[in-house]
This record gives structure tokens, sequence and C-alpha cells, in this order.
């Protein structure tokens, strides 16, 4: 039993202007793909063979003989998630369940966007920006390289990946730029109330 890459939950040209399709068909179609073929060379034959993608992310992370397991299985599992995260026509106020909890944990949305942004640009190099869950309290983080919150007890509501391939096509080093994108053209956030519950 191996892994497979998961089809993305829209049409690649689904997210233009704002991510084209060129970069979906590099970003899933090569990148995440890449996880995903290491990932299964990588545990044949071992004992993580068989394991869920979970599990093998909590079982390797912070062991440093399993360094190469533990990056490939956690992008393999934020790249899913990601594409989750977005769909065309998202963006900007949530409503629903998860505007509420937004206002409550935040104070607004405005102040909840600002912190996803900061940490969106505030992650040197590689990464990613999230909002969680920790013990019910909703909060933003941001992770290096391949990093999750999965790896740390804390449940993910939503993620944005900064690192240059997700961007690069499109906005060149404007990150600023692709992170006000997602925030007010692609955040889905029927997806996000779903994680919530
Ligand atoms: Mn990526």
């Amino acid at each position: 039993m191996s892994f497979t890459l998961p089809e993305l939950p829209y049409p690649k040209d689904a997210l233009e202007p704002y991510i084209s399709s060129k970069t979906l068909e590099f970003h899933h179609g090569k990148h995440h793909n890449t996880y995903v073929v290491n990932l299964n060379n990588l545990i044949q034959d071992t004992d993580l063979a068989g394991e869920s993608l979970e599990n093998i992310i909590t079982k390797t992370s912070g062991v440093p003989s399993k360094s190469g397991i533990f990056n490939n299985a956690a992008q393999v599992w934020n790249h899913s998630f990601y594409w989750n995260s977005m769909k065309s026509g998202g963006g900007g106020r949530p409503t629903g369940a998860i505007a509420d909890e937004i206002k409550q944990h935040f104070g607004s949305y405005e102040q909840f966007a600002e912190q996803f942004k900061k940490a969106g640009l505030t992650q040197f190099g590689s990464g990613w920006a999230w909002l969680v869950l920790n013990k019910g309290r909703l909060e933003v983080m941001k992770t290096p390289n391949a990093d999750t919150p999965l790896a740390h007890g804390l449940k993910p509501i939503l993620t944005m990946d900064v690192w240059e391939h997700a961007y690069y096509l499109d906005y060149q080093n404007r990150r600023p730029d692709y992170i006000d994108a997602f925030i007010n053209n692609l955040i889905n956030w029927e997806f996000a109330s779903s994680q919530l519950e």
C-alpha cells in the first residue's frame, strides 16, 4: 500500500487570476507529487509502511534519523490541506459559525487578517501560516519548512503556503501581494468551518 497524489478539489484554472493554472500545474503536479513519491520510497519495507499519514508524521517528528520521512510526509499532508483551504470566489469576511469564533478570539476579522498576514510575511524563508485550534482557542501561527501543527498536538483549521514555489511564477518576490490575494480572494471559509466541528 502506498500514498497517492490527491486530485485538486477544483480545476487547475479555478483560482485565476490570483493563482495561475501554471503555478498549480507545477505546485500540485510536480512539487506535491514529488513529496508523495519520495515518501513512498522512504517508507517502503520499513515499520512505517501501512501506517496512516498522520501517524507517520507524529511518529517521526523530532527524530533526527527520520527527518527525511517527516519532511516528505508533512509536506504531503500540508499541501492537501492547503488546496482545500482555497476556493474560487473565496476570501474576505467569513460567515456562519467561524465568523463568531474569529470575532471572539481575535476581536475582529480585521485583527485576524492582520495577524495571519504578519505570520506569512515574517516566516523567514520557506514555511506555512496557519489558523489552528489550541485547546479550544483559535490562534494564528507559522511553521518553518515542512513543520506542521499536527506534530505539536494542534488542530489545523486553515493554511497558507509561503514557500516561494507557491507564488513565484505569479508574483515573483512579492510575497505580500500573494498573501493579500489569499486573504481577500481565496480563503475557503466553508472548509475552515468544517474543520471546527
Ligand atoms: Mn508548496
